[in-house]
């Protein structure tokens, strides 16, 4: 008989357990804590009430708790909108390995192998971009299967939902991106002609892409204008939007004469200026300035030199394979020719150099965009070598706080904005009712300063909330 009552217990435990993992545990409620929205409001003494996987309703301590709501009492703490890296690729590793143009490590590791696994295995960095506090990624250029992740991720939650804009059309020369054509499949499709660029834009709008990416604009070029032109025509009638990489004045200025929606870089040449600033206003065009990627290689290549070389991953958060293939980058430098060692080591301090030049401007332009009252994003170019998936996104945001953003304004930019470029703001991005259940618990306010989202506590990812910490709790 006690035998049985055991069994009985055990046996409900476990029902309540596997329900809570499921999330099926009907209503909750999160008492106590400091709320911001995600669009400029702030609740003290907050209450929001989820059920399922969404948000019901929000308010102060004046809100009815439903009697059947499981009370959660988060007081002293503080709540907002997931965060979204609106510029992330999926194909990438954060090592040369995904990156030949910029280290060829192919003896070593092929390519078309390095693509396999990605496809394979995209969750190697779910567990990492939800412990960071990351529910939203946009992946701006990619392989067509990408493109899966954005119906599959909004109903997995141990994902970040996912937008994707698939292959990229460049006029760089096939020799320099035919390097990426693996397993039958390409990242990006070279510019031949205006019939080129029109397939392209209808194919990807026909698999599902949000949004279509541009790789370089060459404004001199007479064939390439002709292109582009048909490019955007198509663009428009297909009823996607432009997205483009272009990092200096001219070319963004023309990116915009063209319609583009987002700018996936900062300007970094030199200053924008009004023509800027009204090609911007007039196409609501979002700004993604995109700071750290560049540090990351500089930092990547010392890594593979046998040079100092630290992994930022102070949660200790960033998968086994990613942090063993960096920790031990210096083990395939004997896979690069020594010309091509050489050739790197004496470049990198000019590197160094022309990089602190950048970011000056870089910090400079954003301000201006900032007190223009542009639309400003906050995404990583996670995947780049060196810029970690999950993890980049603090030192990406904490260096757009240098530039003299308000860290109020930041926590607009990394939610509500991201899912603006993500085309999702109707099911997340802020904390409203009917919305996806995805927000952060942080222990300290990220509107004091921004560096406060590193004290993240908890992930809610339709509405089942894990504490960052517990890493079997975000295993598939
Ligand atoms: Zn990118």
């Amino acid at each position: 008989m006690k035998m049985k009552f055991y069994l009985f217990t055990i046996l409900s435990l476990m029902i309540i357990t596997s329900a809570f993992a499921q999330g099926n545990l009907g209503m909750i409620a999160l008492k106590g804590a400091t709320i911001y929205d995600g669009n400029g409001k702030s609740i003290e003494n907050g209450i929001i009430i989820i059920e399922n996987e969404r948000i019901v309703s929000l308010g102060d301590e004046e809100l009815e708790i439903p009697e059947n709501a499981q009370i959660i009492d988060v007081a002293g703490k503080y709540i907002m909108p997931g965060l979204i890296d609106a510029h992330i690729h999926f194909f990438q590793t954060a090592f040369f390995d995904s990156r030949p143009d910029a280290a060829d490590l192919r003896d070593s590791i092929p390519l078309a192998e390095v693509v396999k696994y990605q496809k394979e295995h995209p969750e190697r960095y779910y567990q990492a971009y939800l412990r960071s506090g990351i529910t939203g990624v946009y992946d701006v250029g990619d392989y067509m299967w990408t493109l899966k992740f954005q119906k599959e991720n909004d109903e997995n939650p141990l994902a970040p939902h996912t937008a994707s804009a698939g292959p990229l059309i460049t006029p760089a020369p096939e020799q320099m991106i035919g390097i990426f054509d693996v397993n039958g499949e390409s990242t990006f499709v070279h510019l031949g002609s205006e019939e080129i660029g029109r397939n392209a834009v209808i194919k990807n709008t026909e698999a599902g892409t949000t949004g279509i990416k541009v790789w370089g604009f060459s404004p001199k070029d007479a064939d390439f204008v002709k292109n582009i032109n048909a490019v955007a025509e198509e663009i428009i009638n297909q009823d996607n939007k432009l997205i483009a990489h272009s990092t200096n004045l001219t070319e963004a200025k023309m990116a915009m004469e063209l319609g583009a929606k987002l700018l996936v870089h900062s300007v970094e040449d030199t200053l924008i200026d009004d023509e800027f600033i009204s090609l911007m206003k007039a196409n609501k065009t979002l700004y993604n300035p995109t700071l750290i990627v560049k540090r990351g290689y500089y930092n990547t290549y010392n890594a593979l030199l046998g040079n100092d070389f630290e992994l930022s991953d102070p949660g200790k958060i960033v998968d086994a394979k990613t942090r063993n293939m960096l920790e031990n980058a210096s083990d395939f430098k004997k896979f690069l020719p020594d010309a091509r060692i050489k050739a790197l080591k004496s470049r990198l301090p000019a590197m160094d150099k022309s990089m602190n030049t950048g970011k000056e401007i870089m910090l400079k332009n954003l301000k201006r965009v900032y007190d223009e009252g542009g639309t400003i994003v906050v995404g990583t170019d996670a995947g780049n070598p060196g810029t970690l998936h999950g993890v980049s996104f603090y030192d990406e945001i904490e260096t757009m706080q240098e530039a003299g953003i308000p860290a109020s304004d930041l926590i607009i930019m990394a939610t509500r904005n991201g899912a603006m470029a993500m085309e999702r703001l109707d099911d997340f991005g802020t904390l409203e009712k009917g919305k996806y259940a995805d927000l952060i618990v942080l222990e300290n306010d990220p509107s004091e300063n921004i560096s406060n989202l590193r004290t993240i506590t908890h992930v809610m990812r339709n509405g089942i909330l894990r504490d960052v910490q517990d890493a079997e709790d975000f295993r598939p």
